[in-house]
């Protein structure tokens, strides 16, 4: 899948329109589907990524937080674009933000608060007493339609004003979130209180207006370690049952700890993927370390690793790119090994940077960034996953630097060999079961081409610091 969108994509109302051209195009390269941006409006107007989220209902087509349009365009236009992506034969994931509201629109009095400790938020701090908050959303611009819920201070656990977390009157943190600051429920924003039943069922009742309205293939689900993970279990069924189609669903727990992702497709019983986060951060260390990071354990701790299945492999994504929240770069020279890793071997579900594919420019906080665009490469890798990835596979993840692995093909499709490493000019032997067999370096790092011998091994060769994918002449 292409993730279309980074933090910095332009706020010029033109990129469902712009993304909706590319759907050929990106279908005929070897991408399947696209993963949307949050297409509703958020406090933030037409500057908000869509994470701020305001009102679900308003997709760019009702005067509210100073703008019709959101930083992507109408609902019109959004329209334009899933229909566009599915009939190049694209399935289209909507991201979806459930976890707070943020920009209210008024102040409510209520008369039992307590401040929490943001590092332990099972620890109050000072007496219970009565406050003024941000927890009305009555939607004027929007008024009834589609939906006549408003939202008032008992469908939200907490808030925060002022830096300080505020617990809501004789409200409980959720069980069954992350365990980061004792209980990760709050992180943001006025959080939904999932004990709620209205809460819950307008969550239903938006999600399938959602599919109704837009006819998604799927979800791309926000912020899942801070709202209780059985919440997902009923929400998937019922999304599921209503469509009667296995919508693909993945989560974003963020988290680099494999046991807390485990846990988490425990609880949720395998009806959602994960991002593959400890994958990101190996390829973020390893991006930094040089020579240093031993390649032979780049797939330790992961979840490709320990559920293939269920893994959604990245390598960025909007929250890890510069100057984000979750900052932790992959550095440009380590990207093709990175991807190398994801597209061109048969475990995992691939996931895409759109900021890696067309590159990207943008300055904020002092700073000015430039993001290599790895197109040429990742075209040659969807490619060369579509022809050869078929076959036995023979894994050579071995060494401290150098490292790759072979696919044997099949009746209907040939071989390929891998070879990648973080030091210099280096060969690694390799079977690929194929005997007298030619191969050439489709990376073009290398010009010779080179035979396998009677036994099907051949030493494969790379550039320092390079990747190369040897496919049969
Ligand atoms: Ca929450």
């Amino acid at each position: 899948m292409m993730q279309t969108f980074h933090w910095y994509t332009p706020n010029d109302g033109g990129f469902w329109n712009g993304w909706g051209a590319r759907a050929t195009e990106l279908e005929q390269k070897g991408f399947t589907a696209l993963w949307l941006p949050p297409a509703y409006k958020g406090m933030g107007g037409t500057w908000d990524v869509g994470y701020g989220v305001y009102d679900l209902f308003d997709c760019g087509e009702f005067d509210q937080k100073g703008t019709v349009r959101t930083k992507y365009g109408t609902k019109e236009e959004y329209l334009g674009c899933i229909r566009a992506a599915r009939d190049a034969g694209l399935q289209v994931y909507a991201d979806v933000v459930l976890n707070h509201r943020m920009g209210a629109d008024g102040k409510q009095w209520v008369d039992d608060v307590v401040a929490v400790d943001p590092r332990d938020r099972n620890r109050t701090l000072g007496n219970r007493h009565g406050r003024e908050l941000w927890t009305r959303f009555s939607f004027p611009g929007r008024g009834d339609t589609y939906s006549g819920m408003q939202w008032e201070w008992w469908h939200f656990d907490a808030t925060r004003e002022h830096g300080t977390i505020y617990k809501l009157k004789d409200k409980r943190f959720e069980t069954h979130v992350d365990e980061e600051n004792a209980n990760y429920d709050f992180l943001m924003g006025c959080d939904l209180d999932f004990d709620h039943e209205q809460v819950r069922g307008e969550a239903h009742y938006w999600g399938k207006w959602y599919l109704d309205s837009f006819g998604m293939d799927g979800f791309r689900i926000d912020a899942v370690k801070h709202i209780r993970s059985l919440f997902f279990r009923h929400w998937l069924d019922d999304m599921r049952n209503h469509t009667q189609k296995n919508l693909f669903a993945v989560g974003e727990y963020w988290s680099s700890d494999i046991g807390r992702l485990r846990r988490y497709i425990d609880q949720t019983e395998g009806r959602m993927h994960l991002f593959d986060v400890p994958l990101h951060y190996n390829f973020h260390r390893a991006s930094k370390a040089g020579a240093g990071y031993d390649m032979g354990s780049l797939l330790s701790g992961t979840l490709v690793r320990e559920n293939p299945l269920l893994a959604v492999t990245l390598v960025e994504n909007h929250d890890t790119q510069p100057l984000q929240s979750l900052e932790s770069l992959v550095e440009s020279w380590f990207k093709p090994l990175a991807y190398a890793i994801v597209l061109l071997r048969d475990e995992g579900y691939p996931c895409v940077f759109a900021a890696d594919y067309d590159g990207a420019h943008y300055e904020d906080k002092g700073y000015e960034i430039r993001l290599d665009s790895h197109r040429w490469l990742i075209d040659l890798f969807l490619d060369a996953r579509r022809k050869y990835t078929f076959g036995q596979r023979r894994d050579y993840l071995d060494h401290r630097h150098i490292i790759g692995w072979t696919f044997q093909g099949d009746d209907n499709h040939g071989s390929m060999a891998v070879v990648m490493t973080n030091a210099g000019d280096d060969t690694k032997w390799m079977e690929t079961g194929k005997p007298y067999t030619a191969y050439r370096d489709i990376t073009r790092h290398i010009d010779e081409s080179i035979r396998t011998d009677e036994w099907g091994w051949a030493p494969f060769s790379t550039r320092g610091g390079k990747v190369s994918v040897w496919v049969e002449e």
